[in-house]
């Protein structure tokens, strides 16, 4: 990977087994980013140790594909690269019982096309082919994706939608957070700055829920200009519990809570599918830019809310 500077007296990133320390972008080693001291974590308490050392200054290198163009762009000037890529044991998915646990350098490939994610968490399959291209979607990770939070970014709001949560280590310990709680605001989370995403539980979706997931952006790869994906649970044929999460929309990743409110105890039809759309249209604000205007990228809402919640109602009663 080109990071590594080649021209450093240690001989060049195979001979930096772990914990390594260099400097880029100093001297004759000329890199796009400002100058910045890489170093090669072996274990979640050395990255952690390195993030509390660097007293702000530093920044986490997961698979690179957000940070390394922000490098780039100097729109970010960290001291310090703190890369996780081989600390062990962050890369697993796991089923454990009622939740799939997943560790924070999970690519967003192995999300794809690992079985268990389609078997337990199948809306979460769906999105991740949305998410970029395959070659972004090989080094790209499940913890970067979270802690830069793009407010169209596909894993931020399946995390919001199956009320995932989030393992967080740091040198006072570890703790846990809710992803309601994590997302703050478009590229702003609930994390210090030497803490560390370490893994993301997903409890598993019954077997009597049904999914949709739909997306609308220019070409595909690019970010969502809206999406929305939507699980839905029967009991006796009505809802028992509605979910909505709605995706570049709004400065982050939004529950539609009062559509959700909405559909509870209800079988759905055409009327209170029109209404479930009225509400997550009212419940985002967003943005004009060079790609879509407010009024259709509200718009797209209303109307990628009633096609996820129509496939979400078909796949239930079908599974039901
Ligand atoms: C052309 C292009 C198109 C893209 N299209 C999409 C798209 O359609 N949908 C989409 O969702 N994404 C898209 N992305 C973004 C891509 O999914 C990124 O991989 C992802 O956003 C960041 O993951 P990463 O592992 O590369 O993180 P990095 O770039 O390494 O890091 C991103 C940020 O997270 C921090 N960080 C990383 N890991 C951790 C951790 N474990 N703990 C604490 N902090 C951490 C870093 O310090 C940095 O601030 C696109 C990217 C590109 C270049």
């Amino acid at each position: 990977m080109w990071l590594y500077p080649r021209t450093a007296g240690t001989g060049g990133a195979r001979h930096l087994a772990f914990a390594g320390t260099v400097r880029c972008g100093e001297g004759t080693s000329r890199v796009k980013p400002a100058p910045f001291e890489y170093r090669v974590a072996d274990s979640v308490e050395a990255a952690v140790a390195a993030l509390a050392e660097a007293g702000g200054e530093a920044k986490v290198l997961a698979g690179g594909q957000s940070l390394v163009p922000m490098l780039n762009f100097r729109l970010l000037r960290p001291a310090i690269l703190v890369d996780i890529n081989r600390v062990p044991g962050l890369s697993d998915i796991r089923d454990d019982i009622d939740a799939i646990r997943v560790g924070a350098l999970t690519r967003h490939h192995q999300l794809e096309t690992s079985p268990v994610i389609a078997d337990h968490l199948p809306v979460l399959r769906a999105a991740m082919a949305h998410v970029a291209h395959l070659a972004i979607r090989n080094r790209g990770t499940i913890g970067g994706s979270l802690t830069h939070a793009d407010p169209a970014a596909e894993l931020p709001m399946m995390a919001l939608l199956l009320d995932a949560t989030l393992g967080i280590a740091s040198p006072r310990g570890r703790r846990t957070v809710a992803a309601r709680d994590f997302f703050l605001g478009a590229l702003s989370v609930a994390l210090e700055a030497d803490e560390l995403v370490t893994e993301v539980v997903f409890p598993k979706l019954p077997p009597d829920t049904g999914w949709g997931f739909e997306e609308i952006s220019r070409r595909h790869g690019d970010f969502a200009l809206a999406a929305v994906a939507a699980t839905l649970r029967l009991a006796d044929g009505k809802i028992a519990q509605a979910r909505i999460a709605i995706a570049g929309a709004d400065e982050r990743a939004v529950r539609a809570s009062e559509a959700e409110a909405l559909l509870q105890g209800k079988s759905l039809d055409g009327e209170l599918r029109d209404a479930a759309c009225e509400f997550a249209r009212a419940c985002v604000t967003p943005n004009t830019d060079l790609h879509a205007s407010s009024d259709y990228r509200r718009h797209l809402v209303g109307v990628l809310t009633g096609k996820a919640l129509d496939a979400a109602w078909r796949r239930a009663r079908e599974a039901a």
